[in-house]
C-alpha cells in the first residue's frame, strides 16, 4: 500500500497560515485590504496587545450575504479571481483567497457582516477554521472581523512573536502604508484603547491629488519630513509616477521612509530603489537614505502582483523601463527645485535652545509640534514659493578659520566649505574633460617629465585606471616594468604636484571596494582626482581664489553638495537669524 495521504483540511490550511500569516501585522494587512476591496471609506483597526489578544478591523464596505459569508473562511474562496485570465490582471488588493481561511485556522475569529440592501447581517464564529456558529444580526453594513487568541493552536509561532509594543509597530505600519495610498479612504488606528491617528478622508475624492498626499504624510509621518518634499511627475500613456522626493539634507543613516506604491499598493522592489539611488548620484553619500513616496500607476496587466505569498514584491514586464522612467522624474524632481542645504526651524530650536523648565514626564514637548496645523493652513507649499537665491551685490567674502566661505546672499548669508566646494567645481571640469576626451579638453605641458615609481600592486591599480587619467587631460605612459612618464596634466590641476597627486589617488583606490559598474569606476577615479586636487581645510585663500571657488560653484549644475554627497554650501535665511536674535 502506498505512504502518501492527501491532508485534511485543517492541518493544509494551518499550513498555509504560516506563509501568510507571520505575525500580527500580517493578518492586519490582509484584512485591511479586504476592506478596501470592498470599496469601504472608512476603516477602523482596534488592536490589543499587540494583536495578540484582539485584531479588529470595522469597514462599511459592500458587505457578505449569509451565504459568502459561510464561504468566506474556506480555503481558494475568493469573489475576485473568477477565471485564468483575471489572474493576468490583477485590480484589487486580495486574489489567492487563502487570507481569512488562515487566519480563521489560527485563532478564533468572529465575523459581523450585512450588505447595505438587506434589514439584517449575520454574524459567524470559528476557532481554529471550524464553524461554530453562524446567526442573524442586527448591525450596519459593512464587515467587521474579530480575530482573538492569534496563533492559540501554533504555540511554535507564538513562541517567535515579540513583545505587544513591537508587534505593534508592525501593525501601525502596515496602516500607515494602506493610509498613505488610500487617501479617499478615512483610517482610525486605537491600540489599547487609545486613539493612535484620525485620519479623515480626503475632501476630493481623488486619491492622487498631491495635496491631499502632503496632508496624510504630514499627519503620519510628520512636520519635518513634509518640509522637505519636493513633488513628482511622469506622465506616459502607460505608465504614469507621481509622489515626493525629498531634498538631500533630509537623507538619514537609517533607510526610512522610503516608501513605492504600484497600483496603490506597497512593495519593495529594487528597480524603483535602484532608479532612485542613481538619480541622487553624487548628491548623496553612500549609506546615506533619502525619504521618498513614489506612486507608480501602470495597467494591471503590465506588473505581475502574485510572485510572494504576502504579496510584499511584485514583478514587472518591462522592468529597464520603469528604471529609466522613475530615474528620469527623480532627476527632473531634484533637478528643479533649490537643494541648498537651509538650517532649519526646528533644527535650531531643538539643538540651541532647550526650555528652561524641563517638561514634566509623560507631557509631551510643546516645541513647534504644537504650532504645526496652523501652520499647516497658512504655510506656502516648499515648491510653490519660487524663492531662489540671486546673487547680491559684490561683496568681499570672509574665509574663517582656514576652513569655511562666508558671503552675503539676497535673502542671508551663505557658508561654503572651501574643500568640498572646491572638489565639486574640480570634479564636474574633470567630467566635462572626460566626456569630451582630448578634443575640447585644456591640457599643460610639463616643462620637465615627471617620471612615478610604484610598488608592483600600485603599479597594476594606475594600470587599470589609465583611461580615465588620459581622459580627464594627463599624458601618463608607461616606461620600464613599474615606471611611469607624465607628460602632461588637466590645465586646472597645472599647479599640483603631479606625481604625489598620483600616489595618493592610487591609494584612495586601494582602500575602496570597486564598484561593479563600469560607469562608477570611472566616476569614483574622477571623485578622487577632484578630492585630492582641491584646496584643503587649512588652506589659506586669497580674496581671488575665495572669490573664484563661490562664484564657480554657482555655475556647476550640483552645487549643492561635493562629489562624495555632502554639503559644499548651507544658507541661513534672514527670517531664521531674526529667529535666532530674537527680533520679532
Ligand atoms: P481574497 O481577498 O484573496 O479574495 P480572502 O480570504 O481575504 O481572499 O477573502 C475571501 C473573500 O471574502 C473575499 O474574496 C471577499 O469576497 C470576502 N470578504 C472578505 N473580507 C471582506 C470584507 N471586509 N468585506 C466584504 N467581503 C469580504
Ligand atoms: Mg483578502
Amino acid at each position: 500500500m502506498g505512504k502518501i495521504e492527501i491532508l485534511p483540511t485543517h492541518i493544509a490550511n494551518k499550513i498555509a497560515a504560516g506563509e501568510v500569516v507571520e505575525r500580527p501585522a500580517s493578518a492586519v494587512k490582509e484584512l485591511l485590504e479586504n476592506a478596501i476591496d470592498a470599496d469601504a471609506t472608512q476603516i477602523t483597526i482596534s488592536i490589543e496587545q499587540g494583536g495578540t489578544k484582539k485584531i479588529q478591523v470595522v469597514d462599511n464596505g459592500c458587505g457578505m450575504d449569509k451565504e459568502d459569508l459561510q464561504k468566506c473562511i474556506s480555503r481558494h474562496a475568493t469573489s475576485k479571481v473568477k477565471s485564468e485570465e483575471d489572474l493576468e490582471k490583477i485590480k484589487s488588493m486580495g486574489f489567492r483567497g487563502e487570507a481569512l481561511s488562515s487566519i480563521a485556522a489560527v485563532s478564533k475569529i468572529r465575523i459581523k457582516s450585512k450588505l447595505s440592501e438587506e434589514t439584517s447581517g449575520h454574524q459567524l464564529t470559528s476557532e481554529g477554521g471550524k464553524i461554530k456558529s453562524i446567526e442573524p444580526i442586527g448591525i450596519p453594513p459593512g464587515t467587521s472581523v474579530t480575530v482573538k487568541d492569534l496563533f492559540y493552536n501554533v504555540p511554535a509561532r507564538k513562541k517567535f512573536l515579540k513583545t505587544p509594543r513591537t508587534e505593534f509597530r508592525h501593525i501601525s505600519e502596515i496602516v500607515t502604508d494602506n493610509a498613505l495610498s488610500f487617501t479617499d479612504i478615512a483610517f482610525k488606528l486605537v491600540h489599547n484603547g487609545r486613539e493612535i491617528f484620525n485620519l479623515a478622508k480626503s475632501a476630493s475624492s481623488d486619491s492622487s491629488n498631491l495635496r491631499n498626499r502632503e496632508l496624510r504624510i504630514k499627519e503620519l509621518l510628520g512636520g519635518s519630513l513634509s518640509d522637505n518634499l519636493l513633488p513628482l511627475f511622469f506622465d506616459h500613456h502607460h505608465l504614469k509616477i507621481e509622489g515626493f522626493v525629498t531634498k538631500p539634507q533630509a537623507a538619514t543613516e537609517r533607510a526610512q521612509h522610503q516608501y513605492i506604491f504600484v497600483n496603490q499598493r506597497r512593495v519593495h522592489d529594487k528597480t524603483v530603489l535602484g532608479a532612485v539611488r542613481k538619480a541622487y548620484g553624487t548628491l548623496l553619500p553612500t549609506k546615506s537614505y533619502p525619504p521618498f513616496l513614489i506612486f507608480l500607476k501602470m495597467p494591471y496587466d503590465f506588473v505581475d502582483v502574485n510572485v510572494h505569498p504576502r504579496k510584499e514584491e511584485v514583478k514587472f514586464a518591462q522592468p529597464d523601463f520603469i528604471f529609466r522612467s522613475v530615474k528620469e522624474a527623480v532627476a527632473k524632481a531634484l533637478a528643479k527645485n533649490d537643494l541648498t542645504y537651509q538650517k532649519t526651524d526646528g533644527a535650531f530650536r531643538r539643538q540651541q535652545f532647550s526650555p528652561k523648565t524641563p517638561p514634566a514626564r509623560g507631557v509631551p514637548e510643546l516645541d513647534s509640534e504644537a504650532e504645526e496645523p496652523q501652520r499647516y493652513l497658512k504655510r506656502v507649499l516648499p515648491w510653490e514659493t519660487g524663492e531662489l537665491d540671486s546673487p547680491s551685490r559684490e561683496a568681499d567674502i570672509l574665509q574663517i578659520h582656514n576652513l569655511y566661505l562666508i558671503k552675503e546672499t539676497a535673502g542671508g548669508i551663505a557658508i561654503l566649505d572651501q574643500h568640498a566646494a572646491h572638489e565639486r567645481i574640480l570634479y564636474e571640469q574633470l567630467l566635462e574633460d572626460f566626456k569630451e576626451e582630448k578634443a575640447q579638453r585644456s591640457v599643460q605641458p610639463l616643462l620637465v617629465a615627471e617620471t612615478i615609481e610604484l610598488a608592483p600592486p600600485d603599479a597594476e591599480i594606475l594600470k587599470d585606471n589609465l583611461e580615465v587619467f588620459d581622459k580627464t587631460g594627463f599624458e601618463i605612459t608607461l616606461f620600464g616594468k613599474n615606471s611611469f612618464k607624465v607628460d602632461a596634466v588637466p590645465t586646472i590641476l597645472k599647479d599640483r604636484h603631479a606625481a604625489s597627486l598620483i600616489s595618493e589617488i592610487i591609494a584612495d583606490l586601494k582602500d575602496n571596494r570597486a564598484p561593479r559598474d563600469v560607469d562608477q569606476k570611472d566616476l569614483r577615479t574622477i571623485s578622487f582626482l577632484a578630492c585630492r586636487s582641491a584646496v584643503k581645510a587649512g588652506d589659506s585663500l586669497t580674496p581671488e581664489e575665495r572669490r573664484a571657488i563661490v562664484n564657480n560653484l554657482e555655475q556647476t549644475k550640483t552645487k549643492y553638495t561635493c562629489p562624495h554627497g555632502r554639503p559644499a554650501k548651507v544658507e541661513i535665511s534672514l527670517k531664521e537669524l531674526k529667529k535666532m536674535f530674537k527680533r520679532h
